[in-house]
């Protein structure tokens, strides 16, 4: 079942080790088919190298397992807390990517320093406070602080991302550790400036109406 979507959520979950988020079997990433509100997720501890498509776990907003071999993400509890909490999410990431997870384990959000923090985010990226992993405590901590940001920074663990779409939120994943090791890079040779709000304001404007293609 949902053959499509399996394949979708294999190739971004591949995406993760191809741009240096993950080590290990750490991260995943997970989408919801909008018609049945199944979610499809990473299986859990398994390597990147070693997953096919069809090791992808489907499972209910419940956490049944619906189809699948294998156990889902150890993460999957609280991507379901997430999935349950807003209707408008149907694509979650999580990594431990170097440069943001350094910002989270000392709790410390990414400012709008740069244009490209303001355009992809629209303000500081946030960080959440410390939950406990295994149930779904990260994602209830998740929905309770990340706002109409895209990115969250939770507390000594690591990044979440959410989108309209998995693609979406990969693309945030990608951003995030853009934008945070330029943070730290700028951090080394002095004192970012924070952009204004203004300024942080007419660029994302900017971004929605004017980047890309015309259609
Ligand atoms: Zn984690």
């Amino acid at each position: 079942m949902l053959e499509e979507l399996k394949k979708d959520i294999y190739k971004y979950n591949m995406e993760l080790p191809r741009n240096g988020l993950v080590y290990w079997t750490s991260g995943n990433v997970s989408g919801r088919d909008i018609i049945t509100n199944l979610i499809v997720i990473k299986p859990s501890g398994v390597m990147y190298e070693d997953m096919q498509p069809k090791d992808m776990v489907v499972v209910d907003l419940e956490g049944n397992v619906v189809e699948g071999k294998l156990e889902p993400s150890s993460d999957t509890a609280s991507h379901l807390y997430i999935y349950r909490n807003r209707p408008d999410v149907n694509g979650v990431v999580h990594t431990h990517s170097y440069y943001a997870t350094a910002f989270a384990a000392v709790g410390k959000p990414i400012p709008a320093c740069i244009t490209a923090i303001a355009e992809n985010f629209g303000k500081e990226i946030p960080v959440g406070a410390y939950a406990p992993i295994g149930g779904e405590e990260i994602g209830a901590e998740v929905v309770r602080s990340i706002g109409d940001s895209s990115a969250i920074l939770m507390k000594s663990h690591g990044v979440f991302t959410i989108g309209s779409s998995p693609q979406s939120a990969l693309k945030s994943a990608i951003l995030v550790e853009g934008v945070a090791k330029t943070y730290w890079l700028a951090l080394q040779v002095g004192r970012p400036t924070i952009l204004s709000e203004e300024d942080v304001l007419e660029h994302r404007n900017w971004y929605k109406t004017s980047y890309g293609q015309k259609k």
